[in-house]
């Protein structure tokens, strides 16, 4: 009797070691995986450029430049310091980025240009962003 108590506890510790215990530890690890990969996905959307936008709060150009360049205050083309980081805002509904001066970000919540819905996440613009509106290759 007390031998039979005694072969049963290592064989069930056996089984919860080799059964139960890496499965968990393997489907936590899953899920890890996969929440890191989607939150950087995200962020690298978000945070990710190759370019620099700029819009001229004086005069109106529009200019972006390599990633690595950062304008000045003064605008290229009229020479006053007004020079702004252009942001971008998604719209979900229409994939329509809306891009607007930085500085306007305080003056309340973006609205999307095409269907006028308000805006959240703000998004820096790639370099095809900044072409499709308008921007020119600052010149050096
Ligand atoms: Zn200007
Ligand atoms: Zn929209």
């Amino acid at each position: 009797m007390r031998s039979d108590m005694y072969l049963s506890l290592p064989a069930s510790s056996r089984t919860w070691r080799t059964g139960s215990r890496p499965l968990l530890a393997w489907s936590l690890a899953a899920v890890l995986v996969s929440a890191v990969g989607c939150e950087k996905d995200a962020a690298r959307e978000a945070s990710d450029s190759d370019a620099n936008g700029y819009l001229c709060a004086k005069c109106g150009a529009k200019f972006y430049a390599a990633r690595s360049v950062f304008l000045g205050p003064r605008c290229p083309k009229c020479q006053q310091e007004a020079l702004v980081e252009v942001v971008g805002y998604f719209c979900a509904k229409d994939q329509h980025l809306t891009l607007k001066g930085r500085s306007d970000e305080r003056s309340g919540a973006a609205t999307c240009e095409k269907c006028g819905a308000p805006l959240g996440g703000m998004r820096l613009p790639r370099e095809k962003d900044l072409r499709a509106w308008g921007a020119v290759p600052a010149p050096k």
